[in-house]
């Protein structure tokens, strides 16, 4: 069974402020993609956006502030005015607050969304 798939655009939710960063790897401790941290540079941990899933566990351990995550409520807001596709990413309980609805949407970082055909039945 095929879906059809759009190109999507992601938006950076965590931002790092690069001077404030000590390099004490807790982002990295507590990450669950941890091969979205770079630690390459001395006393630096940068991310990379694009692998990033945005669940925002480093930013309650970065004591110095240096990742911090950026609001993007008003592009949201705008986007949904213009009907613009948005995918959400949810923990799998939210099917229970779903009943009889088929969850149709299967995301992958790779700039890619599939759609799958609604279920018969
Ligand atoms: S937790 Fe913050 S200060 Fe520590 S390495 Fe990560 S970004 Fe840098
Ligand atoms: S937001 Fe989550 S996935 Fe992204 S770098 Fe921080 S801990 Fe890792």
């Amino acid at each position: 069974m095929m879906g059809k798939t759009m190109e999507m655009d992601f938006r950076p939710i965590i931002g790092l402020k690069e001077d404030k960063c000590t390099g004490c790897l807790r982002c990295i401790r507590i990450c669950p993609v941890k091969m979205c941290n770079d630690a390459s540079k001395e006393g630096l941990v940068t991310f990379n956006g694009d692998l990033c899933i945005g669940c925002g566990e480093c930013l309650s351990v970065c004591d110095p502030k240096a990742r911090y995550g950026i609001d993007d409520f008003g592009e949201f807001m705008a986007d949904l005015k213009k009907g613009t596709g948005i995918v959400a990413i949810v923990p799998p309980a939210i099917a229970a607050s779903f009943d009889g609805t088929y969850l149709r949407l299967v995301m992958s970082r790779t700039r890619e969304c599939v759609i799958l055909p609604q279920a018969e039945g």
